[in-house]
């Protein structure tokens, strides 16, 4: 028995995700695009087969094409010819949300310069999963991705997105875990809090919440399995003292005009532009 209808589907690309880890997670309308399409592509074709036997669809005699980041130039010919053939194409990652981390993003471009039309069949995602769990702040978050390998290239990385004024979520290695933890506190501070969310829809699914260097306490002697996804929150601008913004005034006034340094300061210490008007002006009257 199969969920999945036969249904008629448009020519085009179809991106489908796929489950995080819980089978049933697919949606009916996923199903119903891996039974119909004319010509089916996965980033791992075991895996995909693995989730249609589980959901009762067959593959007949429709091609099952390998698409992933080391074969992507050589198989986007094939896949853009069935397209202008009229065919429906479907395409699953490993698991999730095919481009978030994931192959993807050269095949929609190709396809869609190509003029042929991209469709979603939206669905898990562990970025969304792990903020919906997370109890952080979800009305604006930035999606980091994996950071660098290298310590040095992973701190700069943290760096940067340290005043991102919104949660910032990473894919993390259970094996890099420890390592990212460490480099955290040292550049965002061991005061903020952050989020561990593990395993996510699966039998050993764990979420750990507290500040950074009371989860990097608590794991320091634990191994960490499985697929990891690390939370922080948002960031608060820097504080600026009354001498610091006087300086940065003065620099800015060097070249600007007075309205003009006034609105270049607002932007970097996001200061209400009252305070920093006031303080222009009282530098004026003294200089
Ligand atoms: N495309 C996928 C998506 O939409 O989430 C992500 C693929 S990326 C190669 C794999 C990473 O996603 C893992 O290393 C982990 O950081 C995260 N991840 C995937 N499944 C997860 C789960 N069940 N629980 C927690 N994190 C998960």
């Amino acid at each position: 028995m199969t969920a999945a209808n036969r249904v008629n589907l448009a020519p085009g690309l179809y991106f489908l995700a796929t489950p995080i880890g819980a089978a049933r997670d697919i949606t009916l309308r996923a199903l119903d695009i891996l039974a119909s399409a004319d010509v089916i592509a996965a980033e791992d074709t075991r895996t995909l087969r693995k989730l249609m036997d589980i959901h009762g669809i067959t593959l007949d005699a429709r091609p099952l094409i390998p698409y992933h980041d080391h074969n992507g130039q050589a198989q986007r010919p094939r896949l853009l010819a069935a397209l202008a053939d009229g065919k429906s194409v479907a395409y699953a990652s490993e698991a999730g949300t095919p481009l978030i981390a994931d192959p993807g993003y050269q095949l929609g471009r190709a396809v869609s310069e190509a003029g042929y039309q991209v469709i979603a069949a939206p669905g898990p995602s562990a970025v969304l999963a792990a903020l919906t769990v997370s109890g952080l702040a979800t009305d604006r978050f930035f999606f980091a991705g994996f950071a660098p390998n290298a310590s040095g290239a992973r701190r700069s990385y943290l760096k940067e997105l340290k005043e991102v004024p919104g949660t910032l979520v990473f894919y993390e290695s259970p094996k890099r875990v420890h390592k990212m933890l460490d480099d955290m506190v040292t550049v965002y501070g061991g005061d903020r809090q952050a989020v561990i969310a593990r395993e996510l829809t699966k039998k050993f699914e764990e979420v750990m919440r507290g500040s950074l260097e009371a989860l990097k306490e608590a794991l320091k002697d634990r191994t960490l399995k499985g697929e990891i996804v690390i939370l922080v929150e948002r960031g608060e601008k820097e504080q600026i003292d009354e001498n610091s913004l006087e300086e940065m005034l003065l620099n800015a006034l060097k070249t600007d005009t007075l309205k003009d340094a006034v609105a270049n300061v607002v932007e970097q210490t996001g200061l209400a532009r009252r305070q920093v008007y006031q303080t222009a002006l009282k530098l004026g009257k003294n200089t």
